[in-house]
């Protein structure tokens, strides 16, 4: 076999090439090119990048940020194999990042490496949140109250921590403009400053989920923008009568609500040790809580009656043992105050 064997123009070396061999080939080309300079918009405030016309929240780590974006600046020639770099950056003044990328790779066959430097300038500018927030923009209110009462403060700090947690969630996925302006926890409960319809929606919903009650949403037109019209929504959410725990008396038994649903009540009879519904009536008086019974040692069973001592006076008193309580001598159990009828009664 005969292999034709030519010569390169350039270096009159052996090359199986048509033209100059691999080597003067991978010389010639200029195989690696920088942007010298990239600027990166940036918010001072929260840190969030620009891209274009879109923020984003950014890595929290500069020097990363930097590194990724001087390698976006580079073009590697398509023929380029086994690439790979190394970036050191440095800081030559508060808003500038200089970055030195070595890169190594093979070019038909030939090793080849170059240093490229590129500049990363920091911009700022407040980004889309931090403007609407700094500038007081809102798109709703809700407005939390309660049935013939106030929200009570373990109703409160609920509706807090939901709406926080709610605008965390949108926050981490990326809606970016859903978020709390403000919360003001005022006498007659709570209002929950909101930017977005969205946040109002997924906030309410979960509030009555949680805690019950019924929401009625109120929009007023505001005015125009882009051609879409602009509402900002009132939402009242009316927490029910009764709460989750509550001890109601209907004629003369007492029951412990369990939920409250559109127009019924999942109560557990006291007496019975049974759940029962009743209907939703504003009618039924209200007792207490179940959170604030208080502890006391059964001293003695007699029959149907256990001894106790009363938590507040101290005075030696009997309450019924129903048999679902399960009573014993020496056990714990928790009773609560019927102050209109002076009667000391167990919850369980
Ligand atoms: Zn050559
Ligand atoms: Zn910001």
């Amino acid at each position: 076999m005969n292999i034709q064997e030519n010569f390169c123009p350039k270096c009159g070396g052996p090359t199986t090439n048509e033209g100059i061999c691999d080597k003067c080939l991978a010389e010639s080309i200029d195989w690696i090119v920088a942007e010298q300079r990239v600027v990166c918009t940036f918010c001072p405030t929260c840190g969030s990048m620009k891209q274009g016309n879109t923020w984003s929240d950014a890595t929290p780590n500069r020097e990363l940020l930097a590194e990724e974006l001087a390698l976006g600046a580079l073009k590697v020639h398509p023929d380029v194999e086994n690439l790979h770099f190394t970036v050191e950056t440095y800081e030559p003044s508060p808003n500038r990042t200089k970055c030195i990328i070595h890169a190594e790779g093979t070019l038909y066959g030939i090793p080849v490496q170059e240093t490229r430097e590129v500049l990363v300038v920091w911009k700022k500018e407040q980004c889309d949140r931090c403007s609407r927030l700094s500038g007081g923009y809102y798109e709703g209110v809700i407005q939390v109250r309660a049935t013939d009462r106030t929200p009570d403060i373990h109703e409160r700090s609920r509706v807090e921590s939901i709406a926080y947690s709610v605008e965390d969630g949108l926050q981490e996925s990326g809606e970016r403009l859903s978020f709390i302006s403000r919360i003001d926890d005022i006498k007659d409960g709570v209002d929950v400053v909101i930017s977005s319809h969205h946040i109002g929606d997924l906030i309410t919903k979960q509030i009555t989920n949680e805690l019950g009650g019924k929401t009625t949403r109120h929009p007023k037109l505001i005015g125009e923008r882009e051609g879409k019209k602009l509402y900002r929504i009132t939402y009242l959410v009316r927490l029910p009568r009764y709460r989750r725990g509550d001890v109601i008396e209907i004629k003369n038994k007492y029951y412990e609500v369990r939920s409250v649903e559109s127009g019924t009540i999942k109560v557990f009879d006291l007496q019975e040790g049974i759940m029962n519904v009743v209907r939703e009536d504003d009618s039924y008086r209200i007792i207490g809580n179940v959170r604030d019974a208080e502890y006391a040692a059964v001293s003695f069973i007699d029959g149907d009656m256990a001894g106790i001592l009363d938590p507040k006076t101290f005075m030696p008193i009997t309450i019924p043992a129903y048999p679902w309580l399960h009573l014993s001598e020496g056990m714990d159990v928790r009773v609560m105050e019927d102050r209109e009828n002076e009667r000391i009664f167990p919850v369980g």
